[in-house]
């Protein structure tokens, strides 16, 4: 049986608006984080919010090359020419040895 309980605590959160590039709600909140992440903020957390997908975004669509909802995780993401795992990689590369969130929600 798969537990869906974390077996070490979770330092690092990831938050995902975006992933359909025409789902405005998550794109703006991401947006307001980008500016000012206080609200997302808890002491012993590093919490880092991203778009997703800033293609579709710009384009204000579902997904150009590759729905990024289908594909989620940093290994299938590889795969995907709209990945965001550059980046969600990138921002936690400086600090603690890269190691990526240990959760992710949209
Ligand atoms: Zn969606």
């Amino acid at each position: 049986m798969t537990s869906c309980v974390a077996k070490e605590p979770i330092k690092k959160i990831a938050i995902f608006g975006g992933t359909h590039g025409n789902e405005l709600t998550g794109v703006f909140l991401v947006t307001h984080w980008l500016r000012n992440g206080t609200e997302v903020h808890r002491a012993g957390l590093d919490v880092k919010p991203f778009i997703t997908n800033p293609r579709a975004v710009e384009k204000c669509t579902r997904y150009i090359d590759c729905d990024l909802n289908r594909v989620f995780d940093l290994e299938n993401l590889r795969f995907c020419p709209d990945s965001p795992q550059p980046a969600i990689l990138a921002a936690w590369e400086a600090e603690a040895g890269g190691n990526p969130p240990s959760l992710a929600a949209e």
